[in-house]
Formats: C-alpha cells, sequence, structure tokens
C-alpha cells in the first residue's frame, strides 16, 4: 500500500463545491467534486449537536492542529475520505453557513459574519491529509489501525468500506435503510440495528453459509455487481419460510440461527397446526431449561432432548422420593429399586443407599410427565442408565 502525505489542500479546497444533503445527513462531496465526504459506507454525520461541531471550527480559528485525514484513491482515481467525515462535513457546513458559533464576545457568529481576517484563518488553513492507494487487503488492514482512535466501526460496516462499491450501495438501500417497511418484519426474527449493517450482515451469513463461503469472498466477488437478487432472494426465501412455518410471533425467536434451520429443514413438510400446537406446549413447558430452542427441536421432529436442557429433579425432590421408596421396600422385603424388586434377579431384596441410585421421570418428560416429586422415582445406577439410553 502506497501513502503519500498531502498539505498543499487546504480547508478552502477541500471545502470547494461541498454540498451536505440534509435529507440524508451526510456530507457529499469536496475538492471540487473530486472528493467523495460521506461515501455509503460511512456513519452519517454526529457532529452537528453544537459541541463537536463547534469545537472544530474553534480549532481551527485558535491555529489547532484538527488531527490527520486519511482519503482513498478509488480504482477511477477519485477520492473518498476514510478518516475524517466528521470534521470535514462540520468545516463544509460552518463555511456554508448551515450553523454559527458564539464569538468570544459572546455574539453568535456565522462565517460570512466572521471578520475577513478570521474567514481567511479558517479558509487557509491547511489539512494534513494522507491519500492511501493499495490492494483491498491492505487497506482493510490498515483501515482497522486508524479506527482504533475514533469511534470503531463494527466487522460489517469494515466490509462495506473496503468492498464499496456498487453492490454494497445496492444492497445498503434494501438492508441498511430504516425507512424500509419490511424492517419491521424482518425484526422479528433478525437481531441488531438496521443503521449499524446488521441486517445486511445477517443476509450476507445466511447466503454466505449456504454457499460455504466466507462474507469476505461473497463480498469481494460481487462487488461490482448492480444486481443483489441471489442476497436478496435467499434472504426472503428464509424470512418467507420461517413466517410460514411458525404462525407465533415470540421474542425468543429473534436472532436464531434461522439460515441454518432453513438449510437443514425448509425440504420437510410440517404440519403447521401440529407446529404451532407443539411450540405453545413446549414454551409452556417450565422443565424446559432453555426454551428459544423449541423451534429448533420441534422442526427436527422432537429427537434431541439435549437441545432443551431438561431440568433434572431437585436434591431435596430425590431425597423425599429415596425414603418414601425405601420405607415402603422394606416393609415388602424387596429392594428399593422397584426394577431391581421385579423378576428374578440377584438384587431382588437389596437396599441401595442413596448414592447408588439416581432419579428417573416415571412418566417420561417426552409424554408429558413433569419435573416433580409425585413423577419421581428413585432407581439403581444399573436400571436407571439402560431406561435412560432407550
Ligand atoms: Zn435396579
Amino acid at each position: 500500500m502506497k501513502t503519500t502525505l498531502h498539505t498543499e489542500w487546504t480547508v478552502a479546497d477541500v471545502c470547494k463545491g461541498f454540498t451536505y444533503n440534509e435529507l440524508e445527513g451526510r456530507g457529499l462531496f469536496g475538492l471540487g467534486g473530486q472528493l467523495t465526504i460521506q461515501p455509503e459506507y460511512q456513519r452519517h454525520y454526529i457532529y452537528n449537536d453544537g459541541k463537536r461541531d463547534v469545537a472544530v471550527i474553534d480549532s481551527l480559528l485558535k491555529g489547532y492542529p484538527i488531527g490527520l485525514f486519511y482519503f482513498n484513491r478509488t480504482d477511477d482515481g477519485r477520492l473518498e475520505v476514510l478518516d475524517g467525515q466528521q470534521r470535514i462535513t462540520s468545516i463544509g457546513r460552518f463555511v456554508t453557513g448551515k450553523f454559527a458559533i458564539t464569538d468570544t464576545h459572546g455574539n453568535v457568529q456565522y462565517f460570512s459574519s466572521l471578520p475577513l481576517e478570521q474567514q481567511q484563518r479558517i479558509s487557509q488553513a491547511s489539512l494534513l491529509i494522507y491519500v492511501c492507494e493499495g490492494e483491498e487487503r491492505e487497506i482493510k488492514e490498515w483501515f482497522q489501525t486508524i479506527n482504533i482512535a475514533g469511534v470503531p466501526l463494527n466487522e460489517q460496516e469494515k466490509r462495506n468500506a473496503v468492498y464499496s462499491g456498487e453492490f454494497v450501495t445496492a444492497a445498503k438501500r434494501v438492508f441498511s435503510n430504516s425507512r424500509n417497511a419490511e424492517v419491521q418484519k424482518w425484526s422479528h426474527y433478525v437481531k441488531g440495528d438496521v443503521k449499524r449493517q446488521d441486517y445486511l450482515e445477517e443476509a450476507l451469513r445466511w447466503v454466505c453459509d449456504s454457499r460455504q463461503v466466507s462474507i469476505d469472498d461473497y463480498m469481494s466477488r460481487h462487488r461490482h455487481d448492480s444486481s443483489i437478487s441471489e442476497l436478496e432472494g435467499y434472504f426472503r426465501s428464509v424470512i418467507d419460510w420461517v413466517s410460514a412455518t411458525f404462525t407465533m410471533v415470540e421474542r425468543d425467536m429473534c436472532g436464531l440461527e434461522w439460515g441454518r434451520l432453513y438449510e437443514t429443514y425448509h425440504q420437510t413438510p410440517y404440519d403447521i397446526d401440529r407446529v404451532t400446537e407443539r411450540v405453545l406446549a413446549l414454551r409452556a413447558d417450565e422443565s424446559i431449561r432453555c426454551p428459544r430452542n423449541v423451534y429448533e427441536y420441534v422442526l427436527g421432529g422432537e429427537q434431541d432432548k439435549s437441545l432443551l436442557q431438561i431440568r433434572l429433579f431437585e436434591e431435596s425432590t430425590k431425597r423425599a422420593a429415596y425414603v418414601r421408596q425405601t420405607e415402603a421396600a422394606k416393609e415388602r422385603g424387596v429392594s428399593n429399586c422397584p426394577l431391581c424388586a421385579v423378576g428374578d434377579n440377584a438384587n431382588r431384596t437389596r437396599i441401595y443407599k442413596f448414592n447408588e441410585m439416581d432419579a428417573d421421570h416415571v412418566t417420561a418428560w417426552s409424554k408429558g410427565g413433569a419435573t416433580s416429586v409425585e413423577n419421581c422415582e428413585m432407581l439403581c445406577r444399573t436400571h436407571n442408565r439402560s431406561k435412560g439410553n432407550r
């Protein structure tokens, strides 16, 4: 990667042709149209709080440094701001009269009302700008380094920066647009913040997992595609499948691995009424310690009980059952393991100690048996194990 330090550009140069889009809250262009200030992947302008934006202007007036700027030279030779877009937008908005500062005498001053000498101090201030050219991988590494200083970008925001292009622009229009009315529906299943690219990341993860490629590979390969039909189509297939299979909308459905579940189960036919009935029944079952996994459990035909983490019997419950069984067994002169007590075996009259036995559901949990003292039965280790394996 090649970086070149430029000191010849002044505020006036950088702000030449500055435009600010009020609707999108973004500073758009500078350097006479050569520079894109807030590319698609950048966060929207957030310095317009009367503090941070004013601080930038104060610093310029006092001749204080306002830090380094990093521009990226794109394939077509234009420049994009990688780091510094908030400061540049603040300056651009000030010199175009979008906000005012309060001077040392307590007077409100727009740029145009400042004494000429102060206007010039601002416009002729030179900025320290690094222009970077290089391979995507290098730029990505470097971008991660410079971002340690500012508000850190998350992984997807960084990917959007590194692979910026038509594909990201088109994808953001669908998945990063909080005005998209569908986001409300998607939010039942997808966790996170639309503006922080969480929906885009999930959509990419789903399609990439199904194709067994990394998100980076995928974005790199499709970087210059204007169509996002595969990404969008796959995402919609998953959402449609989930909402058709599960008629309820529960809070814990949000953020489940729907992409993986879709891949595994979307070709399996389901009786939707039965699915609804089973999900609602299982969600009401207090023995289940992991109710979020009820959906996957039902999709899998209620085979994998380990998903649910069925609650075990309490120690006090086991003790009570042990005492009850042992007293009754001694009276009848048989083993306190009810399975040893029946039939012909060497342990027919054996009284086991508490720590030689384990608790078991009389009526199996899967057949509706509760994890209660009434449904608790102590078995010797051998019988418990053989019963558990069935
Ligand atoms: Zn036994």
